[in-house]
């Protein structure tokens, strides 16, 4: 029995030691890969940590392609903490146009105003520190903590969540960001950034290789820098893993928005402060759960309107939200809004939808973006 017990204890050690050895393997390997391949982003040239916190907060929602774009253009009208903390909701509001998710601009000025006020104008490197700002959780705490202040953090994402998944072969889908997958996901997370000597390297690496080798769909195994260790591989099961999540439940709603123009100028009102694009402005907009009749629109906007006339429709998107925005253009008098000349329509923070009524009001091109 003796012998029995002594001979399954050095069984577990070989199979630790043979594990840990894997783990180290792939952390090398991801990280040799990450610095060879990594895509030249511009939140990667110069870190700090005002830099992050901008770039994870776009990152949240936004495809990178996107993002690019914009946190070129918001740092240089917000170089550091201090000039976003000290500008108006409205600029920051407009800063962010084309994004999307306007909550995360807020938050990304509220959390400025708390940097300077709270930690004399210093991002906190601390994880936990970090979480107390307002819109920063666990995934962008840890990014900022570990990439650029070099703390043995782990983070996932849905890119990290579905390459480890793969690694080890573990079914039970993608699951919500509070489930057992997430659990687990986050547990294996910081095992491999316990054995990481850069554990921002790591992390980066892992998110990398899921953006641009395991993909979703197809992903490139024989480009795969850790195929040699990856289990679903081996089983042949890489995209099967993880089993897709089903679609969100969308709600309906139909919004009539109504363009009303006297010469060159557009009249615009500002939604009220709670709820989707608070503050933000738009077009006079009915929004309703059926499409309404000209008449209800009128009524419902309780205008001398003498005529409705119709601009088509399209369908947006939300993630809670399936709109369909029936577009229109009106003359006739309205007791309320603000009239604007196209500088300071430009100018105005309105959502990417709102902006498509506008285009498609004056017949210009519908970007669909
Ligand atoms: Fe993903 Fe294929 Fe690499 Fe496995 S081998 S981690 S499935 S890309």
């Amino acid at each position: 029995m003796a012998e029995t017990r002594s001979e399954s204890r050095s069984g577990g050690g070989r199979g630790k030691g043979a594990e840990a050895r894997r783990t180290a393997h792939l952390v090398e390997s991801l990280c040799a890969w990450f610095e060879r391949e990594a895509r030249d982003l511009p939140w990667r040239r110069r870190r700090s940590g005002y830099r992050a916190l901008v770039a994870e907060t776009m990152l949240q929602q936004t495809q990178v392609s996107r993002v690019v774009e914009r946190y070129v253009e918001f740092l240089r009208r917000f170089p550091t903490v201090r000039r976003l903390a000290a500008a108006s909701e409205q600029e920051v509001l407009a800063a962010w146009q084309g994004l999307g998710y306007y909550r995360r601009a807020r938050n990304l000025l509220q959390a400025a105003r708390r940097i300077v006020r709270d930690h004399g104008g210093r991002v906190p490197r601390d994880a936990a520190e970090l979480r107390r700002l307002p819109g920063v959780g666990r995934y962008t705490a840890a990014a900022i903590a570990s990439i650029v202040y070099g703390r043995a953090e782990p983070l996932v994402d849905g890119n990290v969540r579905r390459v480890l998944a793969r690694l080890e072969a573990r079914d039970g889908g993608s699951g919500s960001s509070g489930g057992p997958a997430a659990s687990w996901a986050w547990d294996r997370a910081a095992a491999l950034v316990a054995a990481a000597p850069r554990p921002g390297v790591l992390n980066e690496a892992v998110m990398e290789l899921g953006a641009l080798v395991c993909t979703p769909a197809a992903p490139r195994c024989p480009r795969c820098p850790v195929a040699a260790h990856c289990r679903a591989l081996r089983q042949g099961r890489q995209e099967e893993i993880p089993a897709p999540r089903p679609p969100p439940r969308r709600r309906c709603e139909h919004h009539h928005a109504v363009v009303v123009v006297r010469g060159e100028k557009v009249l615009l009102e500002r939604r009220g402060s709670e709820g989707m694009w608070s503050s933000m402005w738009q077009v006079p907009t009915v929004e309703a759960e059926r499409p309404l009749a000209g008449r209800e629109i009128v009524r419902a906007l309780a205008a001398a309107v003498a005529s409705l006339e119709p601009r088509g429709s399209f369908e947006h998107r939300t993630t809670h939200r399936w709109i369909t925005f029936h577009v229109f253009v009106a003359a006739g008098r309205l007791r309320r809004g603000r009239w604007c000349d196209p500088a300071q329509l430009a100018a105005a923070p309105m959502s990417n939808a709102q902006r498509r009524v506008l285009a498609r009001a004056r017949g210009g091109p519908d970007t669909g973006a």
